[in-house]
């Protein structure tokens, strides 16, 4: 096939750049080389022949200027950066790297820390020789303008800083491990600002200190490098799926700012808090060719100081200008992606009075050059998008490299040539989170001393630590004002007379001890997003929200937060505190100790630690002296008290001596032996688990659905399965079947000399089978002997499916939109082990989960109950009157027996007769928790069309000959988010071979 004309015609005016040198002028510095400076031409060269049309380049990239004392990226990769067939490991950029440290006082690498899997992360500072030595001092003016406290919020002498400090600007690359382009063109980014002597590079190195970690996510980058070599050693086969990335989760390591439970989040958060840097900028790899989704689209994080969205305006703007005017297409800045969550790397910056920036560049998932073909909605012209990408190209790693080198170094030039402003700005936005109380409120958020989970309480401060946000202790008790709601004035006035409401109160104290999150410092907008409600209109003009929609800390945790708009709060004496105060222990005398269940999942890590001791729950609630103890109190024989003592200590779970046993029936809390199951397709939302159960240290076997099914008896090696869901749509086809194998080649994961770094968390000769139907077959059985299966989502549609929960059925709704909302759940049956804990109303992580339905009967649909199913029919009389019928005597209408959604119905004498479907009572579903009403169901984000789940069934639990299928339709474990829900599953776990304890007795 011939070239077409037009590209022809490009090719040309590509040559006209390169004799002309400089073609564009703006009024600024003219970005292009130096003549003065040689050029490595051989470097060059490779340049032009890897970019696979002239105009997916610019005058910024289409040369590399030589210096004899510093190597360039060539040294370690053996070819130019974006090479075919090049992708470097970590290990390599890093050399790379300190290659150059060691060649120009212009760079300087810096550790940041490490991975879950040991390896390190780096941030590479690249600016003048005097900036990086005056690097402590300009710490020190960048630190007062970070924190206006230092200077007494003086304009004036925050003016004087701006003038004297050097900006910092961080570049993060390749967080998602099939985004591969990012190490090679940092690699090249470094050299070129470390050596390029053109005005328009010397003013980037004069004037920003450019600091950047070439690779965030390590651990993945290795494996996805190892994966790219198999496929280069075997061309003809398919090659193996990034399986794993980090060592927990997949694409969702970008989600992770605000739990921050990853190491990379941490560590790139205090990286850019630890140097006060100005902009974070995230670069990915999905949309062609250059999206620059800073602008993205609405609705806006509603926390974010509006200076910030101008920011993010003006830099998209002109960097898109900028490289409009090289003639790079594909280049734009609106588009589908909306600012409202907080969960992006990038967006540690914007709560961190910074800059977001996040770049999707266009990648070939490796260093292959492809033809690549785009999807209509990715090559029409659209009025953000004038110069949209083309339909069908060759693409290059190497023009990748280009593209993500070109936008840095326009928006590194443009951040320079503005950095007064920038720099004002990040003052100027300290500053207003520091007078965030008077200016905007609230006051502060409170979370009282007297919450009963005091542990979890504590896991929510952490999150605020790791976020940087101060907190303190209210060392006496206090009171603040409430703010008065405005009662809505009722249409007809006579209606609200007949029941007068009580006054709301106008006044709250907490106890002291409190903590108090102060809104009147630097970094008060952090906790105010996280801890604050998000309430996502239906109607707003966002159809598809681009991530989850709701996060509130205080409902996901399950822990008490007041939000205080009275300014009298911040008068209240109190003391920083840094990390939690010592709590916890035993009180009292006895040798029976008693830990009060509230639900918190610190109780599960202690009945694995203690693992000598004899550990029963109260199946009822009861008293000791004047104490009251709740259902599922841990009673605890057989540990000494000093064990007790050191083990509640560490973990501040608090317990009390009893001088005798309560006289309470209980059931032995043991320690169940877990296997958690995942697939071969996806791992993204068992990681989840998997690192929840890692830090409670609740001990599992890991394995797969393969494995699973090669297990010949599983009820001799475990009590109970974790199935947590699949994602990606997997349906019992996918689950069973995995990837075909009718053709194809296998897929190996396993840890060889040719692939050192995959395997190790789980490894497959073939990762294309499923469980397969022997699997399903060794499930049921496991389950009909005894064991208990734990699902949740899709994976619970898929035990429905084998008919393994009698009298479940689940459907979905067109109407019904949930996007990773807080939804009000309520418990229905607490004397379930399963609910152990909880108090009535439960908030809990929906993404449109399965609509359950409970019924008696097999395959039967429930009858049509409620306020509409006896309506009388057209008649004679009132519609009050029985109907009446002619020629025979009235008949009595029976009534019709009420039952609420989420209530078993009864069976009729009708259905009961000679009816081999009806399921025993003994083997009905016992539904724990339910959602709420429909009036009650949103807590926080996007709840539409929720009529269709409200009130049906949220977690159930169904017998299954000697064992229990447990079925979720919310997410218990999500993100690290969602420790509120977290005990549904521990209790589950710890109560595995008790769960029927307090089945109601009629269904005996
Ligand atoms: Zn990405």
């Amino acid at each position: 096939m011939g070239r077409p004309h037009y590209l022809r015609v490009a090719a040309f005016a590509f040559a006209a750049l390169l004799t002309c040198g400089i073609l564009l002028a703006d009024g600024d510095t003219q970005p292009g080389r130096d003549p003065k400076q040689p050029v490595d031409e051989a470097y060059t060269a490779k340049i032009h022949k890897y970019t696979t049309q002239p105009y997916f380049s610019s005058p910024l990239v289409d040369y590399l200027p030589a210096d004899k004392n510093v190597p360039t990226p060539e040294a370690v990769l053996g070819d130019v950066a974006g090479a075919p067939g090049i992708l470097p490991y970590a290990e390599d950029v890093y050399r790379y790297m300190r290659l150059l440290e060691k060649a120009t006082p212009r760079v300087k690498v810096f550790s940041i820390g490490t991975t879950e899997e040991g390896r390190e992360m780096i941030a590479v500072a690249v600016s003048s020789e005097a900036n990086l030595k005056d690097l402590e001092q300009n710490h020190e003016r960048l630190a007062k303008l970070a924190d206006p406290r230092t200077i007494q919020l003086n304009d004036a002498e925050a003016d004087k800083l701006v003038d004297e400090a050097v900006p910092v600007y961080y570049i993060t690359g390749t967080i998602h491990s099939v985004e591969t382009g990012a190490p090679t063109a940092l690699m090249e980014l470094a050299y070129r600002l470390a050596v390029d002597e053109s005005p328009y590079i010397s003013d980037i190195r004069d004037g920003v200190i450019t600091l950047i970690t070439p690779v965030v996510e390590v651990d993945g980058r290795d494996r996805m490098v190892d994966l790219y070599k198999w496929h280069l050693a075997h061309p003809k086969d398919f090659y193996p799926p990034l399986v794993y990335w980090g060592k927990y989760v997949v694409h969702d390591n970008n989600r992770d700012a605000m739990a921050v439970t990853l190491k990379l989040t941490e560590n790139v958060l205090n990286t850019y808090v630890g140097w006060d840097a100005q902009v974070l900028h995230d670069l990915h790899e999905s949309v062609p060719y250059l999206y620059d989704n800073t602008v993205g689209d609405g609705p806006y994080n509603a926390w974010v100081d509006p200076i910030l969205v101008d920011e993010w305006q003006m830099i998209g703007a002109r960097n898109v200008a900028d490289m409009n005017k090289f003639g790079m297409p594909g280049v734009f800045t609106h588009g589908d992606f909306d600012t409202w969550s907080p969960g992006y790397l990038m967006f540690i910056a914007a709560m961190h009075n910074g800059i977001s920036r996040l770049y999707e560049t266009f990648g070939n998932g490796g260093a292959d050059t492809r033809e690549r073909t785009l999807e209509p909605d990715e090559y029409s012209r659209t009025w953000y998008r004038p110069n949209p990408p083309l339909p069908k190209t060759l693409w290059s790693q190497r023009n990748n490299n280009n593209y993500e080198e070109t936008g840095l170094l326009t928006s590194l030039h443009f951040f320079e040539q503005n950095k007064r402003l920038f720099l004002k700005n990040f003052y100027l936005k300290s500053k207003r989170s520091i007078q965030k109380p008077d200016e905007e409120g609230p006051a502060a958020y409170v979370l009282p001393s007297d919450d009963p989970r005091a542990t979890v309480q504590a896991d929510l401060l952490r999150v605020m630590f790791k976020q940087h946000v101060e907190v303190f202790r209210a060392t006496r008790a206090f009171t603040v004002a409430l703010p008065v709601k405005k009662e809505k004035k009722p249409a007809n006035p006579a209606e609200n007379e007949e029941k007068p409401k009580p006054a709301a109160p106008t006044s709250r104290s907490f106890p002291a001890g409190s903590y108090v999150i102060r809104m009147d410092q630097p970094y008060s907008r952090v906790a105010d997003a996280l801890l604050d409600y998000q309430y996502w209109s239906p109607d707003d003009p966002q159809k598809t929200p681009y991530d989850d929609t709701a996060w509130t800390f205080g409902e996901l945790f399950g822990v008490q937060v007041a939000r205080i708009t009275d300014l009298k709060v911040l008068a209240v004496p109190m003391e920083r505190v840094r990390e939690i105060p010592a709590m916890g222990g035993v009180q009292g005398e006895g040798t029976l100790f008693a830990i009060e269940n509230h639900a918190e999942p610190a109780l599960a890590t202690l009945r694995y630690r203690l693992k000598d001791a004899n550990i029963d729950a109260a199946e009822e609630p009861f008293g000791v002296a004047d104490r009251k103890f709740g259902r599922g109190t841990f009673l605890i024989r057989g540990v000494s008290r000093s064990d007790l003592d050191a083990s509640t200590k560490s973990l501040g779970l608090r317990a009390v001596a009893l001088a005798s046993a309560p006289s309470v029936k209980t059931h032995p809390v043991r320690r169940p032996r877990i296997a958690l199951v995942h697939t071969w397709l996806s791992t993204q939302s068992e990681g989840w688990w998997r690192l929840a159960l890692d830090i409670l240290k609740v001990p599992y076997d890991y394995l797969s659905t393969q494995a699973l099914a090669k297990i010949p008896d599983l009820n001799a090696r475990y009590d109970v399965i974790l199935f947590p869901p699949v994602g990606w749509n997997a349906g019992l086809t996918n689950i069973v079947d995995g990837l075909p194998m009718s053709w194809g080649n296998p897929l190996p994961w396993l840890n060889t000399p040719e692939t050192p770094n995959l395997g190790k968390i789980d490894s497959t000769p073939d990762m294309r089978p499923g469980l397969g139907w022997e699997g399903v077959t060794k499930l049921q059985s496991f389950v009909a002997r005894g064991g208990v299966l734990l699902t949740a989502t899709d994976t619970s549609q898929f035990a429905l499916s084998l008919g393994m929960a009698n009298g479940v059925t689940a459907a979905s709704s067109e109407k019904m939109k949930i996007v990773g909302a807080i939804v009000g759940t309520r418990l229905v049956d607490a004397t379930s082990p399963i609910a152990y804990g909880y108090d009535e109303k439960i908030s809990a992580y929906c993404d449109n989960g399965p609509i359950f339905s409970v019924n008696s009967l097999l395959g039967s649909r429930r009858r049509h109950l409620g306020p509409d199913a006896n309506t009388r029919p057209t008649g004679r009389g009132t519609k009050d009157d029985p109907d009446f019928v002619i020629g025979r005597p009235a008949a009595e209408i029976p009534e019709e027996p009420e039952r609420e959604q989420w209530e078993l119905p009864t069976p009729t004498e009708e259905q009961l007769d000679n009816n081999p479907r009806v399921i025993p009572p003994t083997g009905r579903a016992r539904v724990i928790l339910r959602y709420a009403d429909s009036k009650d169901l949103l807590i926080s984000g996007l709840v539409e069309g929720g009529n269709d789940i409200a009130q049906h069934p949220a977690v159930i639990d169904v017998p299954n000959g000697s064992g229990h299928v447990i079925l979720f339709s919310i997410e218990p474990i999500y993100r690290g988010e969602t420790e509120n829900t977290y005990s549904l599953v521990l209790n589950t776990l710890l109560n595995f071979d008790s769960l029927n304890a307090g089945r109601k007795n009629a269904d005996k």
